[in-house]
This record gives C-alpha cells, sequence and structure tokens, in this order.
C-alpha cells in the first residue's frame, strides 16, 4: 500500500537548462487489459533522452492506455491489467520494492483537456504536485520554482504580475501550459502529453509545439497527436499504433519521423500518414 514519502527535490543537473536529467524510457512487451478485453499486445518502444518520440494512429487503438501504463496510472482503473516491463534509464518502475510515487515523481503526465485547479492561484498550481508527491521544498525555493517551471513553459511574461489570480481565468492556451508548468515542478525526467494541443486554438496549439521544441534538450518528451503535421513539425522519432478488427493496439511501425513520413515500409502506415484512413 502506498503511504505519503517525503523527498526532496533532485538538484538541478548542470547540463540541463531545467535542472532535470532526461531518461530513457523503454517499454518492453508490454502487454494490457481492461477486464478480459486486451487493448495492447506486446509493445516495445524505446524512447530515447533527449528526444521527442510521437504516437500516432486512429482512435481506440490504444495510445492513451499505453501512455498510462508508461507512468503506472493504467493500474489505478478498475479491472486493469498489464504484463511486461517499463525501463527507466534501465531500471524497472514496476519493481515492486518501488512506490507508485517513484515513478510519478520522474514521469509527468499532461492530458488532453487542461486541467489546472480553477480556484487555485496560478502561482500554487505550479507547485500543486510537490505535495501530491511528497517532496519538501524552502519557501524560497518555491518561488524560484514558480518562475523557472513558467518560463519553461512559455508563460513567465503573461503571468508575471497575476500570480495570485485564479489559474481558471486563464485562457485555455495559457492553461495548458500553466498544466505544463506544473508537470515541470517536480523536475521530472520523462514528460508524457496525450494529445494536449487537441482542444486547443491554432495559435495556441504552436506556442506549445514551440515549448515542446524548447523542453526537449532536457525533458524526454513522448506526445501523442492525431495532427500529422504536428508529428511532423515537433517529433525526432515516430510509432505507428493500430488496433486492427478484433485485434489489440500494436505497434505497425516505428523510427525516425522523416523516414516514417517519407519512406513508409508498410502499406498501412504510408496510408496513415496520407490520410488515408
Ligand atoms: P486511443 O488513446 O488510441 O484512442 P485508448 O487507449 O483510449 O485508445 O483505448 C484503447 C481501447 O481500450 C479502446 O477499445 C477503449 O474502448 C478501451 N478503453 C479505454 N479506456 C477504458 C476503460 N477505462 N475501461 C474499459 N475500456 C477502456
Ligand atoms: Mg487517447
Amino acid at each position: 500500500t502506498e503511504t505519503e514519502t517525503t523527498a526532496v527535490l533532485p538538484p538541478p543537473h548542470p547540463g540541463a537548462p531545467s535542472g532535470a536529467r532526461p531518461a530513457t524510457l523503454e517499454a518492453r512487451s508490454v502487454s494490457a487489459w481492461f477486464g478480459t478485453h486486451q487493448v495492447l499486445a506486446q509493445v516495445c518502444l524505446t524512447m530515447p533522452a533527449h528526444r521527442v518520440t510521437a504516437l500516432i494512429g486512429p482512435s481506440g487503438c490504444g495510445k492513451s492506455t499505453f501512455l498510462r501504463v508508461l507512468n503506472r496510472m493504467h493500474e489505478l482503473t478498475a479491472s486493469a491489467a498489464m504484463a511486461g516491463a517499463v525501463l527507466l534509464d534501465g531500471e524497472d518502475i514496476y519493481d515492486r520494492g518501488r512506490r507508485i510515487t517513484h515513478a510519478r515523481r520522474q514521469i509527468g503526465m499532461v492530458f488532453q483537456k487542461p486541467n489546472p485547479f480553477p480556484s487555485m492561484s496560478i502561482h500554487d498550481n505550479v507547485l500543486a504536485g510537490l505535495k501530491m508527491n511528497g517532496i519538501r521544498t524552502s519557501r524560497g525555493e518555491r518561488d524560484m520554482l514558480v518562475e523557472e517551471c513558467l518560463t519553461k513553459a512559455g508563460l513567465w511574461k503573461e503571468v508575471r504580475d497575476r500570480l495570485r489570480q485564479p489559474g481558471g481565468a486563464l485562457s485555455g492556451g495559457q492553461q495548458q501550459r500553466l498544466c505544463i508548468a506544473r508537470s515541470l515542478a517536480v523536475r521530472p525526467r520523462v514528460l508524457l502529453m496525450d494529445e494536449p494541443c487537441s482542444a486547443l486554438d491554432p495559435t495556441s496549439t504552436r506556442r506549445i509545439e514551440q515549448t515542446i521544441g524548447e523542453l526537449s534538450s532536457d525533458v524526454t518528451i513522448v506526445i501523442v497527436t492525431h495532427n500529422m503535421q504536428q508529428a511532423a513539425r515537433v517529433s525526432d522519432n515516430c510509432a505507428f499504433f493500430l488496433a486492427e478488427q478484433g485485434t489489440p493496439g500494436g505497434i505497425v511501425e516505428h523510427g525516425p519521423t522523416e523516414a516514417m513520413f517519407e519512406r513508409p515500409q508498410d502499406p498501412r502506415t504510408a496510408d496513415y500518414v496520407n490520410g488515408r484512413f
């Protein structure tokens, strides 16, 4: 059973502007079920440090489930089960000797619909994950962290004079950047993003894409997107998921994004990236 733990913020890593040390995430033969319904079968994928990996594929092929498996959220759903392993720089995040918070602190998540705490201040929203993850910080450290994370999320200049205003007063795109800032506050080594721009207008989308580009030097990014142009713009590597009639989801093809788009090896990938289904 999970109990409250206390920990300190990881020390800034001199090589990375964010202070975090990006990690390589590796899924080894990951399968997942909801009850008896298998939604992923033996997915193998390496998501290298310092790179953006895009997960593409039609609705219902298991992309969100895969992301949830990657940070131990899948197991929070009743009847959910998984098999296989997820390695963070070689360390199994499902290791029975480790608490769930050990994985969650290192692997952050941003969702499709921006979900800041609407009545909580912008300042407190950024810090909200620290307590939840049992991380203690000093007051001075917290104020610096708020500025650091809002800067990294590309929001600092817009909100520096209104940090005490509620998160819910921001526009949708700003709220999503606030959520990115919140997930960065624990100095994660990997950031998982599940269609982070689907609910946003094109201008906000471009701002987030720009932020992703800037963040990729200090956090490993895995992004699910329905937008092929976005995958082409933001990712280094790409994995194409598919769940064919009556079969669980799996990866048809993966590799460097440019090669996947220019010279897909599988006809199903070619059809998908060219918008034929
Ligand atoms: P994607 O993100 O690629 O659209 P999902 O991972 O959301 O795919 O869903 C994969 C499959 O798992 C779908 O068939 C979906 O209906 C099923 N599924 C997703 N969430 C649940 C849940 N909480 N309970 C039962 N089935 C689910
Ligand atoms: Mg999804």
